[in-house]
């Protein structure tokens, strides 16, 4: 056959793969990176795509992501279980699909990646040879993961906090199974041209550290119920009328993690069992404002003198100090001032502002 033949018909064959994965030709991969004045590193992400066999349980789209994962896999040198975990893992999120709209949280995409916990853009996420790539990335860096269970290996990747509550039966149910007959009945690999490439800045991804847009955010991130706004009210424990509250009350479950709405330095970290007052406690100065976090249920996770930014974690919600319930007070001051005590720096409060308004300022709505 003449080689201009062989070419054209090696061609036709990429492209009818890209559309319906089922070509069979196995084509060199081509990877590389280019680096950008700003510190950026331009890389062509693994695009590769795995024939899928035809099943009444999956259907073409969802065909499609699975021949992604084992494709994109293969491509980069993951192991069947490494691949495996990837599959089970997407079975869960999205049920091997690709939601371009978030339902819970910002998650999105195939494996419901948050942009607000430093996966990337949504642009980015909704894509899906983006989306199993990042995954593979931060797989690439939980070690020795053939000695732990499965399960342990996609919660290092997906969200470690969440093993306190998830076991095998109600993260991977049934999926073990579908994932070894999907890989069992896959084929040859084939690259995918789409000419995207990505554009990789230096930090890692750490999935548990929020790198947020804005400068401001909320200090919560799992559901709320705002109890308590700023300004007069009934006092909840003595029932007086016209006592002064400081601050916004988030009611939330023990435990929910609290999160620094900004940049700032830790001035005074407050942990005690005293069943008065704001409790645990954790104040941080942003500059522009002070904020109060305050009811925590253990210990704050910072100390004095920290350099944070926003979105840290800096404790957990609870119901310490004066409180009738589990709930977040947060409260923002201006000005004040810092008293050096046997026990740590104090902050001694100025004058409290209404953080509902100063943060619809920073386009957030509590
Ligand atoms: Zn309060």
């Amino acid at each position: 056959m003449h080689w201009l033949w062989k070419w054209t018909i090696i061609g036709g064959c990429l492209l009818v793969t890209f559309f319906f994965i089922s070509c069979m030709a196995i084509v060199g991969m081509y990877a590389g990176g280019s680096s950008s004045p700003t510190g950026c590193l331009e890389t062509q992400p693994a695009q590769a795509v795995a024939a899928v066999a035809d099943t009444t349980q999956w259907d073409e789209e969802q065909r499609e992501i699975a021949g992604l994962i084992i494709g994109i896999g293969r491509e980069r040198g993951f192991s069947d279980r490494d691949i495996k975990i990837a599959l089970m893992v997407a079975m869960q999120e999205a049920k091997l699909r690709n939601p371009k709209v978030a339902t819970d949280h910002d998650s999105l995409g195939v494996y419901q990646q948050r942009p607000s916990q430093g996966w990337g853009t949504p642009q980015q996420i909704v894509d899906p040879v983006y989306a199993i790539n990042k995954f593979y990335d931060v797989l690439a860096t939980v070690d020795n993961r053939d000695a732990q269970s499965l399960l342990d290996v996609a919660l290092a990747v997906q969200n470690p906090s969440r093993k306190a509550y998830l076991s095998s039966n109600n993260y991977f149910p049934g999926w073990e199974d579908e994932a070894d007959a999907l890989l069992a009945g896959s084929g040859a690999v084939a690259p995918v041209v789409t000419g995207v490439r990505q554009v990789v800045c230096e930090q890692a991804l750490e999935p548990e550290v929020a790198q947020v847009a804005s400068d401001w955010q909320l200090p919560l991130r799992d559901p709320y119920r705002l109890t308590s706004g700023f300004g007069s009210r009934i006092d909840p424990v003595t029932g007086e009328r016209g006592a002064f509250h400081d601050g916004l009350d988030f009611a939330a479950p023990a435990g929910t993690p609290i999160y620094a709405i900004a940049d700032g330095v830790v001035i005074e970290v407050r942990v005690t069992a005293v069943s008065n007052g704001w409790g645990n406690t954790v104040v941080i100065d942003h500059g522009q404002v002070k904020t109060r976090y305050a009811h925590m249920q253990h210990q704050p996770a910072v100390q004095a003198g920290a350099h944070l930014k926003a979105g840290d974690t800096i404790g957990e919600v609870g119901m310490s100090g004066k409180s009738t319930g589990n709930h977040l007070h947060l409260a923002l001051y201006e000005g004040g001032t810092i008293e050096q005590r046997s026990s740590g720096p104090v902050y001694v409060p100025g004058e409290a502002i209404d953080p509902v308004s100063f943060l619809q300022e920073k386009g957030l709505k509590p």
